[in-house]
């Protein structure tokens, strides 16, 4: 299925469906359309034993809905759920996997400690799902990891890793060398925009490098449809243009906002939530002065996204009337 299907056929929403899929014997990718902000994707493995989830997306209902898909493919409980980075639309639902044990990176443990469960924020922020934040509970992962941890099950290894940081600074993947299957968590995005204000962009295009090397076909992202290498190449390039040209204009004194305005986005207009080019280049303006110690403040993070994509569409506007 994946073979026939082209980038632009992706990038058009009817072709794109929540729900689970096998991407090898008894490993399943569970993939949310449209991979927009707080929807995002996660993973099942299943063995004689127990499942394994990775990832637990954000509220209640699309847990509900995720945890329904595994009992269509296993009555097995999930033993296992593994978190791929902190951001909640990956770990706001490990409460509801209760029967798990939740492994992460140090760095994911210690973040989700720090966050807690900001609700008002979230509501702000992403005020779609207000509604839901006041039902998560904390669940917070008991076994970290630094660098790598291999799980050896039902005959194939489960390798997790950590390659420095990326989209943050305790991301983990999830590999399965057997089947040349790798589950990347946000650091891979495909036709949604990759957002970067907790990371390091200039590690993330390393990190994809490495991935680019391995035994890989297929990557499960973070966000966006089930791929592979080409579409990682396509994220990578991203990242490698919005540093390129934030460098430019940083040299030259502008601000995040004005730089954000100033460069051409081209063919990556066309992903999800462009607007996210103003905290990547405020994150790159941070890592230009080496200050990615320091956390951007998240609030004008998203109130100056929603300025952008305002002046987008009024501009859009005027642009239909002119023609
Ligand atoms: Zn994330």
């Amino acid at each position: 299925m994946i073979k026939n299907q082209t980038s632009e056929d992706w990038i058009t929403p009817e072709k794109w469906k929540t729900g689970l899929e096998e991407v090898a014997p008894k490993v399943y990718a569970y993939i949310q359309a449209h991979g927009e902000l707080g929807v995002s994707d996660a993973g099942l493995l299943v063995d004689r034993e127990g499942a394994m989830a990775i990832d637990a997306l954000m509220v209640p209902s699309m847990t509900r809905r995720f945890r329904s898909a595994i009992r269509r493919v296993t009555a097995k409980p999930v033993t296992r759920l593994v978190n791929t980075h902190h951001h909640l639309d990956h770990t706001g639902g490990n409460h509801l996997f209760r029967d798990a044990e939740i492994i992460s990176h140090t760095h994911c443990r210690e973040e989700i400690i720090r966050t807690g469960l900001p609700v008002e924020f979230l509501q702000q922020a992403m005020p779609r799902f207000a509604e839901e934040y006041p039902r998560l509970k904390l669940a917070v992962p008991r076994v970290t990891f630094e660098d790598r941890m291999i799980f050896h099950q039902a005959g194939r290894e489960v390798e997790l890793r950590h390659l420095g940081p990326a989209h943050t600074f305790g991301d983990a993947f999830v590999y399965l060398p057997k089947d040349k299957l790798l589950f990347a968590g946000d650091i891979a995005f495909y036709y949604v925009t990759p957002m970067a204000f907790q990371g390091h962009v200039g590690n993330w295009i390393k990190v994809a490098d490495r991935i680019l090397k391995m035994d890989v076909e297929t990557i499960v992202p973070g966000h966006g449809p089930i791929s592979g290498k080409k579409e990682l190449r396509e994220m990578r390039a991203y990242l490698s243009m919005i540093r390129r040209e934030a460098r430019k204009r940083f040299d030259e004194g502008m601000t995040p906002e004005q730089a954000a305005r100033d460069v051409k986005l081209g063919i990556y207009a066309k992903w999800r939530e462009p607007e996210r080019i103003l905290p990547n280049i405020m994150r790159l303006y941070q890592e230009f002065r080496n200050e990615l110690d320091q956390s951007l403040d998240v609030m004008r993070v998203f109130v100056g996204m929603r300025e952008l994509q305002a002046e987008w569409d009024r501009d859009g506007e005027e642009h239909e009337m002119c023609i």
